[in-house]
């Protein structure tokens, strides 16, 4: 691992809530951090597990962000490395660029460490395939639109247009508005909607199938008020499939750089699949 210089701030993502989905980078930095400010209200405690005794833990839910940099800074000036545990990935959804401008100005330098996104965890935990050959090959991480307002162009039903996979952070008590969004943009009632609450977290995941009619009394019957991951996708139930196109990069008629065909194909040679 690349040393960093004295007084570092490393921004690391803790990962969904399982505290072994942290990366080894991630844990690394935490079994040496003098200091850790970790979000409390999302990153298990289990996390700091690692932590050297004496070093300084302190949870930041309680905490405004100019007090959250001041700390950060006066802890960069007297130890060589200051962890920023955040919850998932740090660069969704994690006020990270409003944590770093301050750093910058106060001349601290800042590195980031990514994490296991929580919606990732959530497709995990839910054995599903956020793409899939011929039904769609994008993926949108979105929300809907909360106290923060949505720039032109990405509300809900905009981007459920695409017919893509819709991976919904932060909006599991606006479910009655995701689902509105989804009809009015032409996903029907019986399109699979998957929810999971608590990805990773050991003994605490549920997952709730339904369908965009019936997803939302689902939820409210399984009392999700939080932390939970809404994933709309027409790649939702494929391992029930019958009928599915194979991905090219397994097909034997197919030759990439890694693997000549084993029986003639038309296709083209490609680089990548
Ligand atoms: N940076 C985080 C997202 C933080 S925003 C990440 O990459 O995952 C917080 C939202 O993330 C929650 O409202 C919820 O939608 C989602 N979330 C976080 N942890 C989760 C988990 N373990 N399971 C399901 N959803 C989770």
């Amino acid at each position: 691992m690349v040393q960093p210089k004295p007084g570092c701030v490393w921004f690391v993502g803790a990962g969904p809530g399982d505290p072994d989905l942290i990366t080894v980078k991630g844990r690394g930095l935490i079994e040496r951090a003098g200091a850790i400010l970790f979000a409390g209200s999302l990153v298990s405690e289990a996390a700091t597990r690692w932590a050297p005794a004496d070093c300084v833990i302190v949870d930041s839910k309680d905490m405004t962000l100019e007090e959250m940099s001041a700390w950060l800074i006066t802890q960069a000036a007297r130890c060589e490395t200051v962890v920023r545990l955040q919850t998932g990935d740090p660069g969704l959804y994690g006020a990270l660029i409003e944590l770093v401008q301050p750093l910058d100005a106060a001349g601290v330098p800042v590195q980031v460490v990514p994490g296991v996104s929580s919606a990732m965890a959530s497709a995990a935990a839910a054995v599903e395939s956020l793409t899939l050959p011929e039904v769609t090959q994008t993926v949108i991480l979105t929300r809907m639109e909360g106290r923060t307002p949505m720039p032109e162009g990405e509300s809900l039903q905009e981007l459920a247009a695409h017919h893509s996979t819709l991976c919904i952070f932060l909006s599991i008590t606006l479910m009655g508005q995701v689902t509105a969004a989804l009809r009015a943009a032409g996903w029907s009632p019986d399109a699979p909607v998957v929810v999971v609450h608590k990805a990773s977290w050991p003994g605490e995941e549920k997952i709730v199938r339904g369908t965009v009619d019936t997803i939302q009394a689902l939820c409210r019957e399984a009392k999700l008020v939080s932390q939970s991951m809404i994933i709309a996708s027409p790649t939702l139930g494929a391992r029930h499939w019958t009928t599915l196109a194979k991905s090219k990069l397994y097909d034997a008629s197919f030759t990439h750089r890694f693997r000549q065909a084993s029986v003639p194909a038309s296709q083209l040679t490609l680089d990548t699949p």
